[in-house]
């Protein structure tokens, strides 16, 4: 008997996907070579076709904007406009797009057709310097937090000339996006490109005035990021038959299989066939659009994977990062999965993060990359200092950059990794610098300095340490620091943003305090040694190598005064600090207005995640797993009805129906709960609400998806209305 049951369609989804068009077998022979080289960058305007089309002068003044920062010269960009539109439309480009990222984490795009009509009755493509340069969206569907009422809805998208235009393709049509910032009509950043950009601009500041202390003057330095992301892949056959996961993009109920994680047979596993060719063809596409994907590999949970680019200056990074997650969701689908970027979309295996690998460098020299010489190790040092200064100055921040519901699952909440802020440094840079604290304290009446720390030389540091720790929200691998604490679905942008400012901070007054020394006559390398000394003592606790896991950590932390903010709300609290809002505005990353509105954009944003999952619990609950359960309790009274009329003994059958109905009345009345809870919305503002989802539907939704989950696992398999953990983490 074939019934008509999502349980069936497992077989569906293991079968029925057919072999990928794009990497299909050419008359039956294996697919031709890749030309990585030919195809890398060729849906871009980059360097090579600039300094092909573009007049050399115009070329010239172009690369002093992107490569030395310097203000565009408005007489170029009819020019630049003129060779992008001839480039786009050889391309087969019909129309642009102002690409922007909005505060909702996503990109946004508003296409408009490079023709105008003529006098003739014709028309002409065109596309002039002004449609460049800039760009008016509506803006009043956007969030502002504030900073802009819906009467004066003017938002102005500007062209980022350091970031490249790309073509899309999209169903043999294809359009040119032009990367832009969005910004208010009075100038209030609007996105995530604006602060990053402004962050960048302060960390390289900040950094040049260290490195003329240090002998290196007149070197820009980049802020340079590498994120790699974690993702699921579903089949869609799932996806479509779990209203949840539409909505909400995460399940909100679901069993735990008998095999989860367990085996540990997953991760570096060799990649599923449809999977490996799906992952193949994003990043093909990926690398038409200039974006360096270098590896991939199966992830711990069963269905989770990973991809990681080589890491570029942070703005480019941050576009390219919202370019990947836009080619996997596109392309998953050409092979009947859907990608999953949900911080937590299964409950009781793995989450995903982004891990954001952050450094910053000249030209020629990776700041924050040991040297060879004891000279550049103690320009390594001074820098390493100053991020855990920073990181242990801003540990708020850290944590509320990354705050949002999704992330809830992960931080705090028995994964990796833990909402306490802490950096890992591995047991030899810990080691100098205890030797340092010390060393320089016992030196600093004898003179000596840092070279003189009880060997000839400053001891060789560790390049490319081999520790690991996955424990840890903050840890230096090497020659860069990685922040793990970042969600999956989340822009890259801010926490960048963040990192980079609370440096040039660190950067900024470490400098001043060396410069300050030096002009009252102190010896350059005892100045440093001192400071050194001073800021490590201040800010050591901070540092923390163990399992990060472990509730000794958390007593610990405690012990040492280190902030535990355990959800979001506690996190995205802090932005009222007043010293957040000064440290934004001196250095002209964001001023109090534009903290202000990005908070409350956050809350309204927690607030309306939670509302829809309490919203579609509800609606799965009533409207499919109860009416599940009652058809089961009616096959069971039918069955007890016809045992009593026959004579037959079925006290297993009574034990059952005694068991599903003390669970279907403790079901209903949960989910009565939940209705009423959902019904509250928690007051006026957007803070209360959120702090209602947080502590009465959060808790709510929870109690209803327990008795479910126990349910699930006595309802016959073919009444059960959602596709399974089993189904959707291993049919591959
Ligand atoms: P793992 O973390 O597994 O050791 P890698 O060291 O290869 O892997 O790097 C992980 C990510 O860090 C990659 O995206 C890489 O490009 C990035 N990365 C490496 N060096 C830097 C750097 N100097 N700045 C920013 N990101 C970097
Ligand atoms: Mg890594």
């Amino acid at each position: 008997m074939a019934k008509a049951s999502p349980r069936y369609d497992i077989l569906a989804a293991a079968k029925g996907w057919a072999a990928p068009p794009a990497s299909a077998k050419v008359n039956g022979e294996t697919r031709p070579t890749l030309d990585v080289e030919q195809i890398f960058g060729e849906s871009t305007f980059g360097l090579a076709e600039m300094r092909a089309r573009l007049p050399k002068t115009v070329f010239k003044a172009l690369m002093a904007t992107i490569e030395q920062g310097t203000e565009l010269d408005p007489s170029v960009t009819d020019a630049v406009a003129l060779a992008m539109k001839e480039w786009a439309i050889e391309k087969g480009a019909t129309h642009f797009t102002h690409w922007f990222q909005p505060l909702t984490g996503y990109t946004a795009e508003k296409h408009d057709s490079f023709i105008t009509p003529n006098a003739g009755g014709g028309a002409v493509v065109e596309f002039s310097g002004k449609e460049l340069v800039q760009g008016e969206p509506d803006a009043s569907s956007f969030p502002s937090g504030g900073l802009r009422s819906t009467f004066e809805a003017r938002g102005y998208t500007a062209w980022d000339p350091t970031s490249p235009a790309f073509i899309i393709d999209a169903q043999g049509d294809s359009y040119l996006a032009i990367p832009t910032a969005f910004a208010s009509w009075a100038g209030h950043a609007l996105d995530q490109k604006v602060p990053l950009l402004r962050s960048m601009h302060a960390l390289d500041t900040q950094a040049r005035r260290a490195l003329q202390l240090f002998g290196t003057p007149g070197r820009r330095v980049l802020a340079t990021m590498g994120p790699e992301q974690e993702f699921f892949l579903i089949d869609q056959e799932f996806y479509f038959r779990r209203p949840d996961l539409m909505s909400t993009g995460r399940t909100l109920f679901g069993a735990k299989p008998p095999r989860g994680q367990e085996l540990d047979d997953h991760y570096f596993g060799s990649i599923p066939d449809r999977v490996l060719a799906c992952m193949i063809e994003v990043e093909r596409e990926l690398y038409r659009l200039g974006v360096p994907i270098k590896t991939r590999h199966n992830e711990v949970a069963p269905g989770q994977y990973e991809m990681a680019p080589i890491y570029e200056n942070a703005n480019v990074s941050a576009d390219h990062q919202q370019l990947t997650m836009l080619t996997l969701r596109n392309v998953s689908r050409k092979y009947g999965l859907v990608c999953l970027l949900h911080e937590k979309p299964f409950a009781g295996v793995n989450g995903s993060g982004k891990h954001v690998n952050w450094s910053f460098a000249t030209e020629s020299a990776n700041l924050l990359e040991p040297g060879d010489t004891p000279h550049d190790n103690l320009q390594f040092l001074f820098f390493c200092v100053a991020i855990v200064r920073a990181v242990d100055r801003h540990q708020d921040l850290l944590r509320a950059c990354i705050a949002h519901a999704g992330n809830d699952h992960r931080l705090g909440a028995n994964e990796a990794p833990p909402a306490i802020i802490s950096i890992f440094l591995g047991s030899e840079l810990t080691e100098i610098f205890d030797q340092i604290e010390s060393g320089a304290k016992a030196t600093a009446s004898g003179g000596g300095g840092l070279l003189g720390l009880g060997s000839p030389v400053l001891p060789k540091l560790p390049k490319h340490s081999g520790d690991r720790n996955r424990t840890s929200p903050f840890a230096f691998t090497g020659n860069k620091f990685e922040f793990r604490a970042v969600g999956s679905s989340q822009s890259a942008s801010f926490p960048t943003t963040v990192l980079n400012t609370i440096a040039a901070e660190s950067i900024d007054e470490m400098t001043t305090a060396l410069e300050t020394a030096i002009h009252s006559g102190a010896d350059f390398e005892q100045a440093l040694a001192d400071l050194l000394s001073r800021e490590i003592a201040a800010s050591k606790r901070i540092i923390f190598n163990g399992d990060g896991y472990s509730e000794e950590w958390h007593r610990e932390a405690e012990r040492r005064g280190l902030l535990n903010l355990r959800t979001s709300l506690d996190a995205l609290d802090r932005l009222k600090d007043p010293k957040n809002a000064e440290l934004f505005s001196r250095y002209g990353v964001l001023s109090p207005e534009e903290l202000h509105s990005r908070q409350e954009i956050e809350l309204e944003k927690y607030f309306k995640v939670i509302n829809i999952e309490g919203e579609t619990t509800q609606t799965i609950a009533r409207t499919m797993i109860l009416p599940a359960a009652i058809r089961y309790l009616n096959d069971l009274f039918a069955a007890a009805d016809r045992a009593d009329k026959l004579g037959v003994d079925l006290s297993g059958v009574r034990t059952l129906v005694e068991k599903v109905s003390a669970l279907v009345n403790q079901f209903s009345s949960a989910v009565e709960e939940l209705v009423e809870v959902n019904a509250q919305m928690g007051g006026e503002d957007f803070e209360s609400k959120a702090y209602h989802m947080r502590d009465a539907v959060t808790p709510a939704m929870n109690v209803v998806r327990s008795i479910a989950d126990q349910l699930e696992k006595v309802i016959p398999d073919d009444l059960w209305p959602l596709p399974t953990y089993r189904d959707m983490l291993f049919v591959k």
